[in-house]
C-alpha cells in the first residue's frame, strides 16, 4: 500500500516524499512497517519504520518516531540499483526486528549508550562540558555553573585554566562549586536511567559515592550536579544527573516551610535524612555532556606518541608565515606547552600568508597567535608570549631556552640565527633546534634539525647566512622591496608555502618524538611548472619536483662555529 500525506505526516521533519507499507510475519505475530525515501532518492538510502512496535525506547535502535537506524552514517548506496536498495533496507530492517524481539540486542543499549542517552533527554536542556578523565574511581568533582554552558573538571586548576583559556583574562564570576563523578561497571540501559530521586540515590549508592553525596547535601547548594561515566566498547561515556533541592512549600498563612530542614535545627539532621528528603524528594533531570578533556580532543591523532608531545615544551622563535602555521600545526599534533617568541606586529600585508588575519592586524604576532591558540584550543597547558627578539628573552629569562623540549626557528635572519646557533653549540646542543625556511616564491623549502651529532647550523650555511646547497637558481633578484627604506621581502603565496609548512612541521614532530641524535635536513622541491613561471630552474642539488628528500647534515670542517 502506497502511504498518503496523511500517514507521511507522521514523519514529520525527515523530509520523506514517499513511502510505502507491508505487512510481515516475524517469530512473535505480523506487524506493519514503512518503506520511506526522501527526495535525495535513489541517491540517498531508503528508510524503514516500525508501525507496530513497543514504547520508545524498549528496543535499541527504534527512533521516537519508529524510524530504524540500520545504516550507519557512511554507508553508501548504489544509486543505479533502486529495487536493490530497497530490498536490502526491508531485509536489514526484519533482522533488526527479530533481534529486538528475540531480546538479543539489549547490549547495544550500554555500547551506544550516547545515542540513547540524548534521544531520552528533554528537548531544553542545559549543556555540559566535561574537562573530567572519563575512568574510575567514584570521586569528588567540581563544577563550573557558569552560562551558557557549565564545565566539570577534577580540580579547580583545570577548570580556571580552561575557563582563562578560552575566555581570556575574564574574571571567574562564578567560582567552582562541588559535585559527584560515579563510576558505573557498565553503562544504564535506557530502563535504568534515573527518573526519580530515589532511583537516583540508589544508583549513588550502588556505586559508592553516598557518602561524598552526604558533604555535598549539607552545603544544601541549589543542585547537585552527578556525573554518570561507565566503560563501553566503544570508548568511555559521561552524563549529567542534576538533583535539584526540594522547592520550599508556602502555606496560607505566609510561613513557608523548608522541606529539607524542616524539624531540625540547623545543622543538627542526621546526615542520612538529608540525603533522602534533599534528593529523594527533589527533581531530578538528565543532561548531555561534552568531552572536552585533552584525550578526546586529541583522539582522533591516534598518534602513538601523544604522550610524549603532552609533556614537550617547545619555543618557537619568529611568528611570521612560516613560524605561526608550523606553531598550530605542532598544537593541533599535541603539543601543548610553548613559547612564542616575535618582536613584530602583523600588517594587512601578511593576512594572505599568516594564520591570523584583520582582527589582529597592528598586534604583536606572537601574542595575538598565543591569544588565538589559547581561545581555539583551551585544553593546552602553559601557551606564552614574549614580544621581543630571541636575543632579548635570552638577557632576561634564560630559563625559556634551557628548559625547552626543542626550539623550532622560523626568523629567517642571519644575525638572529647565527647568533642562535652559537649559543646552541657552546652550551652543548643538548635538544634539538629545528630552523625553517623558504626559497624565492616558495618553490623550495628547507627543514634543519641540529642534534648533538654532525653538523651545526653554520656547518651547512655560508658565513653570512646563505644555505651552501639550495634548490632553485634566479636570474634576476626575488626580492622584493616595500616604497620604504630596508623593507623587504619574498613574493609568496599560502598555496605554495602549505607544502613547505607540512614539510618543516613533520620534521619537528620527528625530533619532538624519537630519539634522534644526528643532524639532518629535508629539502621540499615544489612544481616545476611554477618554478618555472616564476623564472627559476632547479640546482644540481639532489631532488625531484614535488618530493621531499631527507640527507645528513654533515660536519664541515672549517666550520668558524664548531670547528
Ligand atoms: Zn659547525
Amino acid at each position: 500500500m502506497q502511504l498518503g500525506s496523511t500517514e507521511l505526516r507522521v514523519y514529520e521533519g525527515r523530509g520523506f516524499v514517499a513511502g510505502w507499507r507491508f505487512t510481515i510475519q516475524f517469530s512473535d505475530g505480523t506487524r506493519r512497517l514503512d518503506l520511506l525515501v526522501d527526495e535525495w532518492f535513489p541517491r540517498s538510502a531508503p528508510r524503514a519504520a516500525l508501525i507496530d512496535r513497543p514504547d520508545f525506547l524498549t528496543w535499541p535502535h527504534v527512533e521516537r518516531d519508529g524510524v530504524l537506524c540500520l545504516l550507519p552514517g557512511t554507508a553508501a548506496v548504489d544509486p543505479t540499483n533502486p529495487a536493490g536498495a530497497a530490498r536490502v533496507t526491508i531485509g536489514s530492517a526484519c533482522e533488526l526486528i527479530e533481534e529486538c524481539v528475540a531480546g538479543s540486542n539489549t547490549d547495544d543499549f550500554r555500547q551506544e549508550f550516547l545515542s540513547y542517552w540524548n534521544w531520552a533527554l528533554p528537548e531544553k536542556h542545559e549543556a555540559f562540558y566535561s574537562l573530567l578523565a572519563p575512568a574510575q574511581p567514584t570521586r569528588a568533582i567540581r563544577v563550573w555553573n557558569g552560562k551558557p554552558f557549565a564545565l566539570l573538571a577534577d580540580s579547580d586548576q583545570d577548570i580556571s585554566r580552561w575557563l582563562t583559556n578560552r575566555r581570556g583574562e575574564k574574571d571567574v564570576d562564578d567560582l567552582p562549586s562541588g559535585g559527584l563523578f560515579l563510576w558505573l561497571d557498565a553503562a544504564l540501559t535506557p530502563a535504568e536511567y534515573p527518573a526519580s530521586g530515589g532511583a537516583l540515590l540508589e544508583l549513588v549508592r550502588s556505586a559508592g559515592g553516598i557518602e561524598i553525596l552526604e558533604r555535598l547535601v549539607k552545603a544544601n547548594p541549589n543542585r547537585i550536579v552527578i556525573a554518570l561515566g561507565a566503560p563501553t566498547s566503544n570508548g568511555p561515556c559521561v552524563a549529567v544527573v542534576s538533583a535539584w533541592r526540594p522547592l520550599a512549600k508556602t502555606y496560607p498563612k505566609g510561613r513557608s516551610r523548608n522541606p529539607v530542614q524542616d524539624g531540625f535545627r540547623p545543622g543538627k539532621m542526621p546526615a542520612r535524612m538529608l540525603i533522602q528528603r534533599y534528593v529523594a524528594g527533589g527533581q531530578v533531570v538528565w543532561s548531555p555532556v561534552e568531552r572536552v578533556d585533552t584525550d578526546w580532543i586529541l583522539g582522533r591523532n591516534k598518534s602513538a606518541h601523544i604522550e610524549r608531545l603532552l609533556a614537550a615544551r617547545v619555543v618557537v622563535l619568529g611568528c611570521g608565515s612560516v613560524g605561526a602555521p608550523v606553531a598550530l600545526a605542532l598544537i593541533q599534533a599535541g603539543v601543548s606547552n610553548m613559547t612564542l617568541i616575535d618582536p613584530d606586529s602583523l600588517k594587512w600585508a601578511n593576512t594572505t600568508r599568516h594564520p591570523l588575519g584583520a582582527s589582529s592586524v597592528g598586534r604583536n604576532k606572537a601574542e595575538a597567535l598565543t591569544e588565538h591558540i589559547r581561545r581555539d584550543h583551551p585544553h593546552v597547558g602553559d601557551i606564552s608570549a614574549h614580544p621581543r627578539r630571541w636575543q632579548d628573552v635570552m638577557r632576561t629569562s634564560p630559563d625559556v631556552y634551557s628548559t625547552a623540549t626543542l626550539i623550532f626557528s622560523a626568523m629567517g635572519d642571519w644575525e638572529a640565527e647565527g647568533g642562535l646557533n652559537e649559543w646552541h653549540v657552546a652550551s652543548g646542543r643538548r635538544f634539538p633546534i629545528v630552523y625553517g625556511w623558504t626559497e624565492p616564491f616558495a618553490c623550495a623549502g628547507h627543514a634543519v634539525a641540529i642534534c648533538g651529532e654532525g653538523g651545526c647550523f653554520n656547518c651547512g650555511m655560508s658565513n653570512v647566512g646563505v644555505a651552501v646547497s639550495t634548490r632553485t637558481s634566479w636570474n634576476a633578484a626575488t626580492v622584493r622591496q616595500e616604497p620604504a627604506c630596508g623593507a623587504n621581502y619574498q613574493p609568496y603565496g599560502a598555496v605554495a608555502l602549505g607544502h613547505v609548512v607540512s614539510a618543516i612541521a613533520g620534521v619537528t614532530l620527528t625530533y619532538l618524538t624519537q630519539d634522534v641524535s644526528q643532524s639532518s635536513e629535508v629539502v621540499w622541491s615544489g612544481e616545476e611548472e611554477f618554478l618555472k613561471a616564476c623564472g627559476g630552474s632547479w640546482t644540481a642539488t639532489p631532488g625531484t619536483a614535488n618530493s621531499l628528500v631527507k640527507r645528513p647534515w654533515e660536519r664541515r670542517p672549517d666550520c668558524p662555529t664548531c670547528a
